[in-house]
């Protein structure tokens, strides 16, 4: 079981004061104490695998009732998620712990000019992150944050004129500025290093930064709203793979799934088992730097229900993508009164597209799909295949999903 965890013992035990305070924490919250009995020490990697592992809302459920406060600084509030109704909230002190990051991470230095393009405002931590780690980095920031779509070829003229060194954002929308570059002919010829965080590396960037900025490598940061940054890699690393923190413990289940706890005293939200709902493995890094690393594979939750039936969203994505003329797909999933009412699947497409590509491409789902064919046996003009302008993001992280649930009334 201990190799199951991202430290030896040695390492880790000597810390689980911190795990133990965050025992007691959750212990003190009554929605959530019935679920510690019989769990009172926690000295031994064994005792902390036995502990029940949190999920966001029963992080949220504690926070409500915690209310922590940073001992220095402000005490920061960001939205964890949530997509409808109120913002789920987590909390962190003025830094957000990016001197613990920039202590084993300098893609940054003195001489850069680095574009955060993380955007800021809306409760959302990224760019405020960024912007902690170029302080400590003492380069010059350009605070750019988003932008519309008839804004890109400006401030790529602006970042170009400025030679721009570094730029960071969340992959989906770093997408969107380097393909604009790359079909405008805009170049930069500066830049370097290209910082994201927030979703998966997509291949598609190499293809465009090829082209835009052939210099530049990617410098990824791992983690979640909860967690704060657990890993990072660099140029020599695979995308998927990260170099873990030492105050942030990873364990894996049986399954691969991943939960973290915490070993850093000044932590705001109790993460202890904390589960993101990503599933990981623990890999040597060819770049050779030592220690456990983890290679991320994704979230384990890609199947949705759809009328009692479960909906494999990854595979019907993989089809679709496979499909000349297909650039992403997305699955929208839209429930009136709890009940699935309408699957679609939207395709954003190339100019090589061929004619009749999206009824094609349904008609061929509807018969390969079980799931699609029996759920929509009576209804089967609810299961839908459109090519869209565009897929559907979150406005305040930038991030496109590959499914989309929406509740209609
Ligand atoms: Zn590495």
């Amino acid at each position: 079981m201990i190799e199951s965890f991202s430290l030896p013992p040695e390492a880790a035990e000597p810390h689980l004061r911190v795990p133990r305070r965050a025992l007691d924490l959750l212990k003190s919250v009554p929605a959530l104490a019935p679920r510690y009995a019989g769990h009172e020490k926690v000295l031994t990697l064994e005792d902390l695998a036995a502990l029940p592992p949190l999920v966001k809302d029963d992080l949220n459920v504690a926070l409500a009732h915690l209310r922590p406060a940073a001992e220095h600084g402000a005490t920061w509030l960001f939205q964890s998620g949530g997509s409808t109704g109120a913002p789920k909230v987590g909390y962190a002190p003025t830094g957000f712990y990016m001197d613990g990051v920039h202590a084993h991470w300098q893609p940054l230095e003195r001489d850069d000019v680095f574009v955060n393009a993380w955007g800021a405002g809306r409760m959302w931590g990224a760019h405020f992150l960024a912007a902690a780690f170029a302080d400590l980095s003492g380069c010059q920031v350009i605070a750019l944050g988003s932008v519309t779509k008839d804004e890109y070829g400006d401030w790529l003229g602006f970042c170009a004129d400025r030679e721009v060194t570094a730029f960071g954002g969340t992959p989906s929308v770093l997408r969107l500025w380097f393909a604009h570059a790359r079909e405008h002919g805009i170049r930069l010829p500066a830049l370097r290093k290209v910082l994201w965080l927030g979703e998966a590396w997509h291949p598609q960037l190499d293809e465009d930064l090829a082209e835009v900025a052939p210099d530049a490598r990617r410098w990824g940061m791992f983690g979640s709203t909860e967690t704060w940054v657990a890993g990072t890699n660099t140029p020599r690393c695979p995308a998927d793979v990260f170099h873990l923190l030492p105050d942030q413990l990873v364990h894996l289940d049986a399954d691969g799934l991943m939960d973290f706890t915490t070993l850093n005293p000044d932590m705001l939200n109790p993460v202890l088992r904390y589960r993101t709902g990503d599933a990981g493995e623990f890999t040597a890094c060819p770049c050779g730097r030592p220690g456990r690393t983890l290679r991320v594979l994704g979230r384990r939750d890609s199947v949705v229900q759809v009328r009692g039936l479960g909906l494999h969203v990854d595979d019907l994505l993989a089809r679709a993508e496979r499909e000349p003329g297909v650039t992403r797909a997305q699955v929208v999933v839209t429930q009136r009164r709890g009940r699935v009412a309408t699957v679609d699947v939207l395709l954003l497409t190339g100019q090589d597209a061929p004619p009749g590509l999206a009824e094609g491409l349904r008609r061929e789902l509807m018969s390969a799909t079980f799931t699609l064919s029996t759920a929509f046996q009576h209804d089967p003009e609810s299961f839908r295949v459109v090519t869209a302008d565009a897929l559907i993001s979150n406005e305040r992280t930038g991030k496109t999903a590959g499914l989309v649930v929406r509740d209609e009334p």
